[in-house]
């Protein structure tokens, strides 16, 4: 079957971890990567594809994180289980809770905040790849420039323990700071504030 994946914001404009990521993506041996390429979710799209969440109280969070800059999205060639290797590798959906060296334990941040989607099971996978490519044509193969950047930063395992700082609203002012200065520094965006301020809020919910 195929799969869909998506690098969220946290992971499509980290640099070092964008790279990291990629890596992981074509050193698996559960399945091939088919595609990847940079599109701006439509609302409707991201409402449909988390429909199964929207009584959630951090559903318009996770809507505005998904759809506020364009993302990488692609598929994955797959088995069932091999599906399953993959989601194992990913870790937990709560990064600050997800297991040691899982890609979201390494990579996301804190909860929601989890660096990569990928379809949770081979239904989803098929009803997600349907609904996915009425809006986006995901056959092109990879194109994307994932070298590895010189110098680039991971401060993941900092920007968490500030996030926590923030979560339990102690040093918060100068949490937030710090957060933003470390984010910045880890990424490549011109409009960085979007990318501080959508990840930070997700801290409120
Ligand atoms: N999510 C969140 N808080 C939660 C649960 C989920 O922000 O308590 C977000 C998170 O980004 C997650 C997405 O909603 O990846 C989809 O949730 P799902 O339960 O499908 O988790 P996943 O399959 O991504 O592990
Ligand atoms: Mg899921």
């Amino acid at each position: 079957m195929e799969a869909l994946i998506l690098l969220k914001p946290d992971a499509s404009y980290r640099l070092m971890v964008r790279h990291k990521v990629f890596s992981w993506l074509i050193r698996q041996q559960y399945g091939k990567l088919l595609s990847l390429k940079w599109f701006l979710p439509p609302e409707e799209l991201i409402q449909q594809h988390y429909s199964f969440l929207s009584d959630r109280p951090f559903f318009p969070w996770l809507v505005k994180f998904m759809t506020t800059l364009p993302i990488l999205v692609g598929k994955i060639q797959v088995s069932d289980s091999g599906l399953a290797g993959l989601r194992f590798d990913l870790g937990e959906t709560q990064a600050h809770i997800a297991r040691p060296n899982s890609i979201r334990e390494m990579y996301g941040i804190y909860g929601g905040v989890n660096c990569v989607h990928l379809s949770d099971s081979p239904e989803s996978a098929v009803s997600e790849v349907a609904l996915w490519e009425k809006y986006v044509e995901l056959s092109g193969g990879v194109d994307v420039d994932f070298s590895e950047p010189a110098n680039a930063p991971d401060y993941t395992h900092r920007l968490r323990s500030l996030a926590s700082l923030i979560k339990q609203n102690l040093h918060r002012d100068e949490a937030s700071k710090v957060f933003t200065e470390l984010l910045a520094a880890e990424s490549q965006l011109n409009n960085q504030h979007v990318l501080c301020e959508i990840i930070l809020e997700s801290f409120e919910v």
